[in-house]
């Protein structure tokens, strides 16, 4: 067996060994005679999993009691259309701050249900920027303000949560959640699939507060309604049970690691180590603004993109996998989510450095 580092955006990189402790299970859960995928919902092994699936993540980010958690499928594409049909609660309106290519296609799937007000946008800048959230134009009858924390595409995250002048705030998380603390009373929703710092593809956590649940349209259909799921224990349709029991290895691997505080202080020396290549380089360069560069996702161009082909078939040769950029923005991107470890960074700026030297 020989596993690669894997940059891939999602479905990325998993512990090695959450995979091998499901390896271990995968025929007899905990001496209950099968396999997690053969359990039923209902029964009682897998009403533990799911119970402490929930308890992992209140603890890991300290979420309060009057937060429910859902644990839903559709992924974090779902929820851009399922959160206006929640939470509009009679508002016509709601904020979005567009800051790449995934606040976008949030902010088409609303257009749907209401009238978006676009408070700020870095459009111009082709989104390498935030802008300065005392410009963001707010309007105060919006249901809310909607705000993506790391876009996983551009490679671009808010450091710090930002003002919504009283507004409820709503972000979407999906490829930051769980690398660094948040303090989840700031917000009235966050939401974000599993497969870059969870685990798998196929679950997608919501964690709403309570007095935005049950307005949603009396049309919207059952499993898209919060309040219908959080009646229903996110067991309305059957769940992602295998998935959600991978969530689970991933949050107790977290746990073990230090919990989300630990592998902050991690992301942090990982992502600056790799920036720091960058910089120091005269043939890569990564084109966001210093003070918005994601920890997750570190997009670099090579000066020259006649060497983008080399760049990729040379990496994989050194074991160094799906480091292509997305299509829409070219050049190369390494995501270095929480399971990406210290070596497989090393590995990278060391490949990075001896490709520049030889061409
Ligand atoms: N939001 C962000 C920030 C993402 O990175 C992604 C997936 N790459 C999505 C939303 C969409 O997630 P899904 O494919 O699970 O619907």
């Amino acid at each position: 067996m020989s596993r690669v580092f894997n940059f891939s955006a999602g479905p990325s990189a998993f512990p090695e060994s959450v995979l091998q402790q499901a390896q271990q299970e995968m025929l007899d859960w905990r001496g209950s005679g099968m396999s997690v995928m053969e359990m039923s919902h209902r029964g009682k092994h897998f009403s533990l999993i799911a119970e402490e699936l929930e308890s992992d993540l209140r603890e890991l980010m300290a979420i309060p009691e009057n937060y429910k958690v859902l644990f839903l499928q559709g992924g974090a594409s779902a929820q851009f259309a399922f959160i206006p049909q929640n939470i509009l609660n009679g508002k016509t309106k709601a904020c979005y701050v567009n800051t790449g290519a995934w606040s976008e296609k949030a902010i088409k799937d609303a257009k749907a249900y209401c009238d978006v007000v676009v408070s700020a946008s870095s459009e111009e800048s082709k989104f390498t920027t935030i802008p300065d959230v005392a410009d963001w134009a707010l309007d105060s009858e919006a249901a809310y303000l909607h705000y993506t924390s790391n876009e996983t595409i551009h490679g671009v995250e808010f450091q710090n949560v930002p003002d919504a002048k009283g507004l409820t705030l709503v972000s979407d998380m999906s490829s930051n959640i769980l690398s660094r603390t948040v303090d989840v009373s700031q917000y009235g929703l966050i939401y974000a699939g599993t497969q870059k710092n969870m685990g798998p593809a196929g679950v997608t956590v919501v964690i709403v507060r309570d007095d935005l649940i049950g307005h949603a349209d009396k049309k919207v259909p059952g499993v898209f309604s919060y309040a219908e799921q959080v009646k229903n224990g996110s067991m309305l349709n059957t769940p992602a049970t295998y998935n959600w029991y991978l969530v689970g290895l991933v949050l107790k691997w977290l746990k073990a690691r230090g919990g989300v505080a630990a592998m902050e202080q991690f992301n942090i020396a990982k992502a600056a180590k790799l920036y720091q290549a960058i910089d120091q380089s005269t043939l890569y360069r990564n084109p966001v603004e210093k003070a918005y560069r994601s920890r997750m996702n570190v997009p670099f161009i090579l000066a020259d993109e006649n060497l983008d082909k080399a760049f990729i078939k040379d990496s994989e040769a050194a074991g160094l996998y799906e480091l292509k950029g997305h299509r829409s923005v070219g050049g190369m991107r390494a995501s270095i989510y929480n399971a990406m470890p210290d070596a497989g960074v090393d590995a990278l700026i060391a490949f990075m450095a001896e490709f520049e030297r030889s061409h």
